[in-house]
């Protein structure tokens, strides 16, 4: 009998090789296994008859082997094996390519399943490289639903197929029930056993759809727990106790009033860190709703107690821009900041860390080079990590690491629908900007087709001659390949209307495979006024602030995500002078028009948000797995939203009886090993 923990290696039709493979899924037990959920089903239990195939159908038929299979090798390379069968309605002729040991194995007069695509001529039906099973061992491949599992090279259907049923049959101990005693209950679950036993081999499709809903809700039900203790283990942290300053004495020095929001987000914080517990808040606000100072306000209350801030930022080249915006917010008041990229050279690295060892470094802003080894701090008490979804809830933690137990301040831009904040942001405390700082305009955007290029390059030569500047924003995706592609149409984009379209303007490119001092150098000229139209990719996407800035031009806007064009028409309408986006369409076709479509109608982040989660899916929105969360099996959070309320409901009713979760151990083995092992706590 088999134990849960045993390796997948000594199940039926494994071995060491495929279990190499598996291992590189992250399958080693089985228990891993039978969480390796099918991604689809192949409904084979219904049995056609042969004479009502169409031609491109795939079903299952019961038939006769009616003639003797006939070998043919048509040229070198390239083997036929040929038969008829027959049922009660008609005949068909079936083909094997290359498959000769076909042959052997298929007797004149045997009843079989078959499995696959018809073709149909008239009346003549064609069946190629079916699966077939004898009637007689039907009930693994056909005659059945059957599971299609993820898959990857090297491991084949059937050979997961049978190993799943094997460790399902020879299992001694029930799977763990991960819920606590009667809830699955309460809402008409099925028991796990049962659960995982239809999610594999289900019967009808209403079973596999049932068994999924539990075993979806089960997932999200951990994850809730995991984070909702998370959050109270970090409630109870310690934390030093900086006391509260005179906020006055810092917003007299800005150029400008607080908004109530920024107050409140200020205030929050503030009493946060005046509290004597350890500070984890989230300061969450739409593009240019002033977070920065929000940041720089903790930063001056820390230093007041004589304590250094690390802030960190997505890209080297927000990194140097907050640098900026910092030593110009708190440099009057006295406050030393540094930065640390991965960019900086030898020299001025080894000045930076040493800055930051002596305490003589009150404020250190940086990329992902602050969690490095060798950055040390002499007395660190407040974290900042902006844009929040680029980070993971462990690198957050890592960088607490640095530190006793420094505060924590999050900022995010992200708008996300609420009951994925809670998920995502289920260790945070939330302080929310609703408010954009007065006299701001909205951006006026339009989605366009390629055939208006000649009259938007009017537009913007029309508003450079007011002095204005603009962006072109051409779209960068992921893989290399991809992206060196892109960056090529970047570059020619930006070549063409250097030297075609606008010869008498100034023009800049700008892309994230440049070094950092050479993005510093583009970036600064942009930001004081020397460079009227920036050629680049979405390296300006997050939080670049440069006020003058008023045209934002799209190109193949069809290629990204809303929230994503909402990011990037935030670069522009942050000043005072009337602005515009403008999304050109590359290419026609799926959803671009209504997705463009919302950009133009509306300028609510979260309103945009929830169109992008409608009209993309989940998959999309969280494609990059930017939210930081554990990878999850089956679950997939945007279109499980409704299960996912009930499991939080659920989990935060639990913890605050139980906080321990001693009422649950399997339950509480399961939240321990995700805390461990991927929230890096
Ligand atoms: P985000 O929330 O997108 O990070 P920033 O902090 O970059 O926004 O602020 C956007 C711009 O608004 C900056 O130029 C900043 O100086 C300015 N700003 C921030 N708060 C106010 C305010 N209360 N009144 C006027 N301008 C403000
Ligand atoms: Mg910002």
């Amino acid at each position: 009998m088999a134990k849960l923990t045993d390796s997948v290696r000594y199940c039926k039709g494994i071995g060491a090789q495929r279990a190499e493979i598996l291992h590189k899924l992250g399958v080693d037990t089985l228990e891993d296994l039978l969480r390796w959920f099918p991604r689809d089903y192949q409904d084979r239990s219904k049995i056609r008859d042969l004479s009502s195939m169409e031609d491109g159908e795939t079903a299952c038929v019961l038939a006769r082997v009616v003639t003797l299979p006939v070998l043919n090798r048509v040229r070198a390379g390239m083997s036929l094996v040929k038969f008829r069968i027959a049922d009660d309605s008609g005949s068909a002729e079936v083909v094997y390519f290359n498959q000769p040991y076909i042959k052997k194995q298929i007797l004149s007069g045997q009843e079989r399943y078959f499995f696959g695509k018809f073709r149909r001529d008239g009346g003549h039906i064609q069946m190629q490289n079916p699966i077939t099973e004898r009637k007689e061992q039907a009930g693994l491949a056909t005659g059945r639903i059957v599971p299609v599992y993820p898959l990857t090279a090297g491991i084949t259907q059937k050979a997961l197929q049978t190993a799943v049923g094997a460790a399902l049959d020879g299992l001694e101990e029930p799977l763990p029930d991960l819920l606590p005693p009667g809830l699955g209950d309460r809402y008409g679950m099925e028991p796990v056993r049962e659960a995982y036993r239809h999610i594999h081999f289900p019967e009808t499709m209403e079973q596999a759809a049932k068994a999924r809903e539990r075993l979806v809700f089960e997932e999200l039900f951990v994850l809730a727990c995991a984070l909702g203790s998370l959050k109270g283990q970090r409630r109870v942290r310690p934390g030093i106790r900086i006391p509260m300053p005179e906020l006055e004495e810092f917003t007299r020095t800005l150029p400008y009033r607080l908004t109530d929001a920024q107050l409140h987000a200020a205030k929050d914080a503030l009493r946060d860190m005046s509290s004597g517990k350890g500070m984890n808040r989230l300061v969450q606000g739409d593009v240019g709703s002033g977070k920065t100072v929000v940041a720089a306000i903790c930063v001056w209350a820390a230093f007041r107690s004589g304590l250094q801030s690390a802030f960190m930022a997505p890209t080297e080249l927000l990194a140097r821009q907050h640098k900026a915006t910092m030593e110009n917010l708190l440099g009057p008041l006295g406050i030393h900041t540094v930065l640390l990229t991965g960019s900086l050279g030898a020299a001025a690295r080894r000045q930076a860390l040493a800055e930051i060892r002596s305490g003589a470094a009150d404020l250190v802003v940086g990329t992902h080079a602050l969690l490095s080894e060798g950055v040390e701090y002499s007395k660190l008490g407040l974290v900042i990590t902006d844009e929040q979804h680029r980070f993971g809830v462990s690198q957050r933690a890592a960088l607490a690491e640095k530190a006793d137990s420094p505060h924590i301040l999050v900022m995010s831009a992200t708008p996300i629908p609420r009951t994925l904040a809670l998920m995502i942001y289920g260790d945070l405390d939330v302080s929310v900007i609703d408010e954009l700082p007065p006299g701001r305009q909205k951006v006026e955007t339009y989605a366009v087709k390629e055939n208006m290029r000649p009259r938007i390059r009017k537009f913007a030569e029309k508003l450079v001659g007011e002095g204005r500047q603009v962006y072109v924003v051409c779209p960068m995706i992921g893989d290399d390949e991809q992206c060196s592609a892109d960056l090529q149409s970047a570059k020619e984009l930006y070549e063409e209307l250097r030297d075609k379209a606008f010869p008498n303007l100034r023009l800049e490119l700008l892309h994230g495979r440049m070094k950092g001092a050479e993005k510093e150098r583009v970036m600064g000229a942009f930001a004081s006024g020397e460079v009227d139209i920036l050629v680049s990719t979405t390296v300006v996407e997050v939080g670049v602030d440069v006020p003058n800035a008023a045209l934002m031009v799209v190109e193949n806007a069809e290629r990204f995500g809303l929230s994503q064009l909402h990011q990037l028409r935030g670069r522009v309408g942050r000043g005072k002078h009337k602005s515009y986006c403008i999304l050109i369409q590359g290419s026609d076709g799926g959803d671009a028009d209504a997705r463009l479509g919302v950009m133009t109608k509306s300028n609510d982040g979260f309103r945009i948000a929830e169109e992008d989660l409608k009209l993309r899916g989940p998959g999309d929105f969280f494609g990059e797995r930017q939210h930081g969360l554990p990878e999850l099996h089956i679950a997939d959070l945007a279109s499980s939203l409704d299960i996912l309320k009930l499991a939080q409901e659920e989990a935060s009713g639990l913890l605050s009886r139980d906080p321990e979760l001693k009422s649950c151990p399997a339950l509480r083995n399961r939240v321990k090993r995700m805390l461990e092992s991927q929230l890096g706590a």
